[in-house]
């Protein structure tokens, strides 16, 4: 990634926004401001930034719907929701639009730029031996990977979804790792990134939300088989690595 790092700020409580501000110059990012969702998601998609911290309860537009509407608009950008404790983070939790992560308020600097670094790792993304292909089959599912968007039949015909990043950085680490067992430890490990502070529990959120875009049965799956006290195995029976 060359030049600064640039990330917007969308939080409409001055006080956090002007802390985060602040926090975030120190660390050497390049940092643009929204106290609101209308003007969030302008400011997002006019300006492209790399990452959006993105409040949910904001006036007006809320945090679900410019997220909703930075996807729709296929914006690389990687999304960082703050959230607070509660019935809020209840809804994140089923949220299928797909954030790249999460924080909950009260969160320390230091804990949200760990997780902005992890997510910037992510979106470098030049590990060696990585999956170039920009499509690749998994089953009835055709992923494009460039896209951010798997498509696999349905009742009532094809049916496209999009994939957060954080989804298809974990669909590539799969890739990659076909056949092998790969511990929920070393998923945190890899996909997430060091600095980030997930649990286990991140891991199973993220892995239902792959099965249920690319398995025909996502509660039998045939790709993303769970071993049971360790992690999963990514297979593509019949097709090879
Ligand atoms: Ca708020």
């Amino acid at each position: 990634m060359s030049g600064k790092v640039r990330i917007l700020v969308v939080e409409d409580e001055d006080a956090l926004r002007l802390a985060l501000i602040d926090a975030l110059t120190g660390e050497g990012f390049e940092v643009l401001e929204a106290a609101d969702g209308e003007r969030g998601l302008a400011v997002a998609l006019s300006e492209g930034p790399d990452v959006v911290l993105l409040d949910l309860m904001l006036p007006g537009r809320d945090g679900f719907s410019v997220l909703r509407a930075i996807r729709q608009d296929r914006l690389r950008s990687a999304v960082i929701v703050l959230s607070a404790r509660g019935e809020e983070w209840d809804r994140v939790q089923g949220f299928e639009v797909g954030a790249d992560d999460y924080v909950v308020k009260p969160f320390s600097t230091r804990e949200l730029v760990g997780r902005i670094r992890a997510v910037l790792r992510r979106m470098d993304g030049g590990a060696p031996g990585m999956e170039h292909a920009s499509r690749v089959r998994v089953g009835e599912a055709l992923v494009d990977l460039a896209a951010y968007s798997v498509t696999k039949p349905g009742q009532h015909g094809d049916r496209s979804q999009g994939l957060s990043r954080l989804e298809l950085d974990l669909l590539r680490f799969f890739l990659n790792h076909e056949g092998e067992t790969l511990e929920r430890g070393r998923l945190l490990d890899e996909v997430w990134g060091h600095g980030a502070d997930p649990t286990p529990r991140t891991v199973d959120m993220h892995v239902s939300k792959l099965r249920h875009k690319l398995e025909r049965d996502p509660e039998r799956p045939r790709h993303i088989l769970t071993v049971h006290g360790v992690g999963y195995r990514f297979s593509r029976p019949g097709e090879g690595p």
